[in-house]
């Protein structure tokens, strides 16, 4: 059996590497990765920034981003950042002396100046994540004295709670992208729910109710309260439901 793992091209893991990395106020460079950025949010990203907004996620999704043609397969829309349009191109959460959000901010301002990769291989002794150093010319926080290894960045950059839940994110986008709406299509009924299931938690919430859903499978009573408090556990619901409703292996049991 060959373990050997396949990275991007000209990308190879740190691994336990040490690297030189610190971004502050005092770079030249300060604030330019925030202008012209390309940048995908995640469910777990849309769910902080709605709250730290404190506007619904149907809101934020308005205002903030722009939904795109899934990016590496049609089945499922990605959603990416609105840049703001008045000339300077810039995240909308830059403020002038930073980043407006900072506490909580997505996941790929949190990596920078990694990028994270998952293998998904089903060989479960390998580790499933790997971290590759990007290499933009502009980007001068590489030549500060500070140095990290990647586990230090993840704690450093409170990155847990974003990879767990990119991951469980994964999941279901890979179910997405083998078609799963069948003859239905792109656009249809199935897909707009898992959209709201996905990006737009309050809404699911609000279906969640209408629909019972919590009742119809066995889910304990703190998991229930977990799940009506926090988004978080709403969302890993969410993705479970995706599942359970494409006919795909899910942790809920039906009651
Ligand atoms: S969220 Fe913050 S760190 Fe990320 S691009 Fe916007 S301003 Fe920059
Ligand atoms: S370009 Fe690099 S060093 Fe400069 S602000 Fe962005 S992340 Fe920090």
């Amino acid at each position: 059996m060959n373990t050997e793992k396949q990275f991007p091209p000209g990308m190879l893991p740190l691994g336990k590497d040490k690297f030189n990395f610190h971004c502050h106020e005092g770079v030249d460079c300060y604030m330019l990765c925030c202008k012209n950025v390309d940048m995908f949010l995640y469910p777990y990203d849309i769910i902080c920034l709605k709250n730290f907004l404190n506007i619904s996620s149907q809101k934020f999704l308005e205002n903030y981003t722009r939904v795109i043609s899934g990016v590496g397969h049609p089945y499922f829309p990605s959603i990416m950042l609105r840049l703001t349009e008045d000339g300077t191109n810039a995240c909308p959460f830059l403020q002038k002396d930073g980043c407006g959000v900072y506490e909580n901010r997505p996941s790929s301002c949190r990596t920078y100046p990694l990028e994270r990769g998952v293998d998904l291989s089903p060989e479960k002794s390998l580790e499933s994540d790997f971290y590759c150093m990007t290499n933009h010319e502009y980007c001068l926080g590489h030549f500060e004295k500070k140095t990290f290894t990647v586990k230090q960045w993840i704690r450093n950059q409170r990155l847990e709670d974003y990879n767990l839940m990119n991951d469980l994110w994964s999941e279901v986008d890979t179910l997405f992208s083998d078609n799963p709406w069948g003859g239905e299509g792109s656009g249809g009924p199935k897909q707009q729910i898992a959209f709201t299931a996905c990006y737009d938690i309050n809404n699911f919430r609000l279906l969640v109710a209408q629909h019972d859903l919590l009742h119809r499978f066995r889910i304990n009573r703190e998991q229930k309260r977990n799940i009506k408090e926090k988004d978080s556990e709403m969302l890993k619901f969410a993705f479970e439901w995706v599942k359970n409703f494409l006919g795909a292996p899910s942790s809920l049991i039906g009651l």
